[in-house]
């Protein structure tokens, strides 16, 4: 790793080469394009993002979840160079190659369940749910696809119907693809029921209003991201899955956020022992690199027929090649056990946080996926602070984002590979933040 480990601060936050570069943005990037912390990067590695005035900032985000194993991982980056000099496209469905095949094998071995599987390659995790959706019609022959209250699935029309939240992601963009049906989720903090009541609210909804013989697919994040870290109680999940195995309907999890040992497990079903029929996955996938997958149960994964899946770029070889890497990584340093560490050094350091600050209403996740939830003196969400408070973080050099349904949640996504020191800095930097309030 060639960035140092260290935070550095040389200037504002973002400095003149970021300004400089940000009013170009303005004028040749459409505007559509939200930007959350306008700091041009020049450099990233471990833990820390390098800017273009020589800023060091800790990195609490990984991309949205996608840089595991770090940034420019060398065993990721040798990876790439190597299979760059060889071919870097033909197109799997034209002449094929064995990366594509060994990322599915690959994946096939280590999501959960050891009943036989398949997969298929895709470039980003909206077309994986999209995949995940057409071969979950193709074998059941029904058409209803059911999703939950702070879902997130994706901006493309087919995921936007399935995202929860109307603003940014929906607004303006309908009509929007049909036979979506959204249910109540659990969310502990906010609904106080125990997993098994959420569970059966939900079922008995999707009966009511869908009726069990039409839903083709239920898809549900084990973990809510986009919608704020949200943590169903214990047994919501396993109460989901069965039902789904009783009324022939394919669970599907979009472990696109979860996936890849961010919990602290390789995937997060594996924590209440939930094996997904079809499992979607992108984000930590590949080290940074653009790909996505569908993997699941082999009779489910086959239903379409021949040709009816595919792409042009999915399972790109240079992405592959990077995923190979990232997995084995993954493997060989067992990140997910350093999932659970950050998980340990964070969790009980925001509980004091939140001891001392009514304005933190919550505190949860799992692993390297953990979030605070901000409320007013009376509980409501407080996505105002959330803001400021994130804009002070950026100020002190750590890339740190927002989400939730109500905006109101500051999330943290720090690399697997994250140096404990630096984590700690990070806390004691978040510390300064509230108290400076
Ligand atoms: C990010 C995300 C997606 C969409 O992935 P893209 O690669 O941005 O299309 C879908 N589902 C979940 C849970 C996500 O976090």
């Amino acid at each position: 790793m060639t960035v140092g480990q260290e935070r550095k601060l040389v200037t504002e936050i973002p400095g003149p080469r970021s300004v400089e570069l940000m009013a170009r943005v303005r004028r040749s990037v459409a505007r559509g394009i939200g930007i959350a912390l306008p700091v041009f990067v020049t450099e990233a590695g471990g833990g820390i993002v390098v800017d273009a005035d020589g800023n060091q900032l800790i990195d609490l985000g990984s991309g949205i979840a996608v840089t595991n194993v770090g940034n420019a991982a060398p065993q990721v980056v040798s990876a790439v160079q190597e299979q760059v000099a060889r071919f870097t496209h033909t197109c799997f469905m034209v002449t094929p190659y064995a990366g594509y095949l060994e990322v599915c094998e690959a994946l096939n071995r280590i999501t959960p369940g050891d009943h036989e599987k398949r997969s298929v390659l895709l470039n980003s995790g909206a077309e994986a749910v999209e995949n995940a959706v057409k071969i979950a019609r193709s074998h059941t022959r029904r058409n209803a696809v059911v999703v939950f209250d702070h879902g997130y699935h994706g901006r493309t029309n087919l995921t936007m119907a399935m995202t929860a939240k109307n603003a940014p992601y929906k607004d303006g963009f309908g009509p929007f693809a049909p036979e979506v049906y959204r249910v109540p989720t659990s969310y502990p903090y906010r609904d106080g029921l125990s997993g098994p009541e959420a569970a059966a609210r939900a079922v008995a909804s999707i009966e009511k209003y869908v009726g069990a013989s039409n839903v083709a697919c239920v898809v549900i994040e084990p973990i809510h991201g986009e919608g704020g870290f949200v943590v169903p109680a214990p047994g919501f999940l396993p109460a989901v899955a069965e039902w789904c195995r009783s009324a022939g309907v394919v669970f599907v999890a979009d472990e696109i956020q979860t996936g890849f040992g961010r919990t602290g497990d390789l995937f997060a079903c594996s924590h209440e022992g939930v094996v997904p029929d079809l499992i979607t996955l992108a984000k930590g996938i590949a080290g940074g690199l653009p790909l996505a997958a569908v993997t699941g149960r082999a009779e489910i994964m086959d239903a379409p027929h021949v040709s009816g899946l595919g792409g042009t770029y999915g399972g790109n070889p240079v992405a592959c090649a990077a995923s190979l890497a990232a997995i084995s990584m993954m493997e060989a340093e067992d990140l997910p056990a350093r999932a659970r560490e950050i998980g340990e050094i964070m969790l009980p350091a925001l509980r004091d946080l939140a001891a001392r600050h009514p304005i933190i209403g919550d505190v949860r996740g799992r692993g390297a996926m953990i979030a605070i939830e901000l409320v007013t003196a009376s509980g409501e969400p407080d996505p105002i602070a959330t803001g400021e408070i994130a804009r002070a973080c950026h100020a002190e050099g750590m890339v740190v984002l927002t989400a939730g349904t109500y905006g109101n949640v500051l999330r943290f996504l720090p690399p697997l590979v994250m140096p404990p020191e630096l984590l700690r800095e990070a806390l004691s930097l978040l510390a300064k933040v509230f108290d400076a309030r």
